[in-house]
């Protein structure tokens, strides 16, 4: 089962993701996440990514595609992957494609999770995550048991830096510039279902479940 999620910031490809992964075992590839990680441990990677996160540009290709390459390439994920947030660009679209064939694999499916741009500015300013374990919230939409705590581990949820209303209005620019190419480069391929995000969570799972379940 080798899956792409993608879909606009805030369109909730990382809400649907922690609910793939729990179901299916497959590992969750998110580069956003693997971003964030690497700036918290203070890694090369992390001093690379950080200017570019801040404001709400894209990574260099080079890097990003380096990172997918090394992470595709472990064991875990001979049985199957979940990409979120990769790829973003063609370059990526493509890089991806060979080393797929490289791995003697090849995609299944490229998940669409499609929502209004209007509805994202207030997913984003509302989105809050556990810092420890990365499950992601919403004050409003899909709020934690208790305010402000994460249900998994009890840590203190926190703010994403580049969930500001300024940098999401250039996050979603920037990505929605890059979108429709990429829709066309998998569409011409077959791998493109297109999910109406803009409904309740269990609702949007349910229509990605009945599409993915005929794999497993
Ligand atoms: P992405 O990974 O695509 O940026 P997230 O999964 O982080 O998106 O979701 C963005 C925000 O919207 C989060 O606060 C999340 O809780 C909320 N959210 C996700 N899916 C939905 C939905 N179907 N309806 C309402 N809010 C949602
Ligand atoms: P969201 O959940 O809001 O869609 P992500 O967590 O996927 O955002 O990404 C956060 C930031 O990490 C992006 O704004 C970008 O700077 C960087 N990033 C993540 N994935 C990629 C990618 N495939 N190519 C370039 N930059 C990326």
């Amino acid at each position: 089962m080798n899956l792409i999620l993608m879909g606009l910031p805030g369109a909730g490809k990382g809400t649907q993701a922690e609910k793939i992964v729990e179901k299916y075992e497959i590992p969750h590839i998110s580069t956003g996440d693997m971003f964030r990680s690497a700036i918290k441990e203070g890694t090369e990677l992390g001093k690379k990514a950080k200017s570019y996160m801040d404001d709400g540009a894209l990574v260099p290709d080079e890097v990003t595609i380096g990172i997918v390459k090394e992470r595709l390439s472990k064991p875990d994920c001979e049985k199957g992957f979940l990409l979120d947030g990769f790829p973003r660009t063609v370059a990526q679209a493509e890089a991806l494609e060979s080393l797929l064939e490289d791995l003697n694999t090849k995609l299944n499916y490229v998940l669409h999770v499609n929502v209004p741009e209007e509805k994202l500015v207030e997913r984003l300013t509302g989105r809050r995550i556990c810092p420890e374990c990365g499950a992601t919230y919403h004050v409003e939409f899909n709020p934690p048991k208790e305010e402000g705590i994460c249900d998994h581990d009890g840590a203190k949820l926190i703010q994403r830096e580049d969930d500001q209303p300024e940098t999401v209005k250039n996050r979603l620019n920037v990505n929605s510039e890059q979108m429709k190419p990429l829709l066309d480069f998998y569409d011409d391929k077959g791998y493109l279902v297109e999910v109406n995000g803009d409904q309740d969570i269990d609702v949007v799972f349910q229509q990605i479940d009945d599409k993915i379940g005929g794999l497993a």
